[in-house]
């Protein structure tokens, strides 16, 4: 065998990159894809819009992923960063657009204008492409070189390398049913837990289920657990027939489900107000009390909240919807700011794994070189996107590391 053969599994967003990037000089790149056509889960990203990365500096981008998964990604982001993947598709004739906080989309509000510039670029490199074929196993040397794979057709490919960029283990219709991380295992690498990131909560009571499709604005949330306790930044946050989500939600959902895990009891507080400390919002009420003595709380309550809320603020304070607000006590005032500033909601779990936007969890960040993405473990075998253990914020975080770890694999797999 002459050629350098490359084998890539798996033909989402890191798979088709990775393709792209191996079809160098002297490699024969065959990219392998269980569906009948590219990157089903990409079609669903960004509700269809695709958000494919974001505008922000290298620092700050590296902060927004989970523990030290940032830091393993300096270099696959070195070798392709936000701006060298805008290019890629604006050189290509898919101009982008960028939004709030950074976000980037294609001006064609289209995923699947991001799927055909890929899937034309693969073609104009001559890459094969095998559609509805699954690979099944990767076999590997007497010195424990990766070796070959065998797929769902029976055939057996013979290869000096592999990437490995099946995905994650959520959105399961669309083909990341977590085969990758079972080929890892048995190849030795270590497995994070897979768990759920950027996923809904559910809440333990069912009083709030009235408040389903409220969304809020300009809150701050607290996540607490035990003696734990974490801020969100200011955002929005939606409540829903099963409990609660929203991106400040969904962002802090990763460390929520772990606390969950270890068993510790975890709550999550609004702070309605996150421009007024305490002290302010109680002379904000004294002031407003005194210029309108007779108005009763319950209407006074519309000038500081969305009317479904305050049947639920005063029952949980105890004070009768009609009393005056010139007989409300400082007890009940004090309530009344402690509910605004800390309205708490018990958190009893979140939705399955497949319902999450990423997979926390995968291939052990120990067991890869971030260098090269190849594993530490079996030579000539790399990873590429999410089966590895990095996972993202949302706002295009997750996209651009599957692009960027793919491209770094094949470019290092050529050589
Ligand atoms: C609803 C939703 C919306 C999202 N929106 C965004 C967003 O806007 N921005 C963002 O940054 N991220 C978003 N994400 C996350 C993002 O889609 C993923 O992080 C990204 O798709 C991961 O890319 P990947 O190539 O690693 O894996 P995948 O996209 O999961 O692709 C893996 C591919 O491997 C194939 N495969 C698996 N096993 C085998 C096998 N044994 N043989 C052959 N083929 C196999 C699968 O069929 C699949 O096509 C979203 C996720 C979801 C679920």
């Amino acid at each position: 065998m002459s050629l350098n053969q490359i084998v890539i599994i798996g033909a989402g967003p890191s798979g088709m990159m990775a393709a792209i990037s191996a079809s160098g000089a002297g490699a024969n790149v065959i990219l392998i894809e269980k569906n009948a056509v590219f990157g089903r889960k990409l079609l669903l990203t960004g509700k269809g819009r695709c958000n494919l990365t974001n505008r922000c500096s290298l620092e700050e981008f590296l902060k927004r992923f989970s523990k030290n998964s940032g830091q393993f990604l300096r270099d696959a982001f070195k070798a392709l960063f936000n701006e060298d993947l805008i290019d890629f598709f604006e050189d290509r004739g898919l101009e982008m657009r960028t939004e709030r906080q950074q976000r980037v989309f294609p001006v064609t509000d289209k995923s699947s204008s991001v799927i055909r510039v890929l899937a034309k670029e693969l073609q104009k490199k001559n890459i094969k492409v095998c559609f509805s074929t699954t690979v099944k196993n990767i076999w590997t040397d007497e010195e424990g070189r990766v070796a070959g794979v065998s797929l769902s057709d029976g055939k057996k490919i013979k290869v000096d390398k592999v990437i490995l960029a099946t995905g994650g283990l959520s959105y399961q219709f669309t083909g990341s049913t977590g085969e990758g991380f079972k080929f890892a295992e048995r190849l030795g690498h270590r497995i994070i837990p897979l768990r759920p990131g950027l996923i809904a909560l559910k809440t333990k009571k069912k009083d709030l289920k009235v408040l389903s499709g409220v969304a809020l604005k300009n809150i701050r949330l607290y996540f607490k657990a035990g003696k734990k306790e974490v801020a969100s930044s200011i955002g929005e946050f939606l409540f829903t027939g099963f409990g609660i989500s929203g991106p400040l939600i969904l962002s802090m959902s990763g460390v929520v489900v772990d606390w969950i895990q270890e068993g510790i009891g975890a709550f999550v507080c609004i702070d309605f107000k996150p421009a007024l400390s305490f002290e302010q919002l109680e002379a904000r009420f004294l002031k407003d009390f005194k210029a309108s003595p007779k108005k009763s709380i319950k209407n006074s309550l519309k000038d500081f909240l969305p009317k479904c809320l305050i049947d639920i603020f005063l029952e949980r304070s105890g004070i009768l919807p009609d009393k005056r607000v010139n007989q409300i006590t400082p007890k009940e005032r004090e309530k009344l700011v402690l509910l605004f500033k800390r309205f708490s909601i018990e958190i009893s779990k979140s939705l399955p794994l497949e319902e999450a936007m990423v997979t926390r969890g995968g291939v052990s960040l120990r067991d890869i070189n971030p260098r090269t993405m190849e594993s530490k473990k079996v030579k000539g075998l790399y990873f590429a996107g999410e089966i590895i253990d990095v996972d993202g914020d949302t706002g295009g975080f997750n996209l651009q590391a599957a692009f960027s770890t793919g491209y770094l694999a094949g470019k290092n797999a050529v050589i």
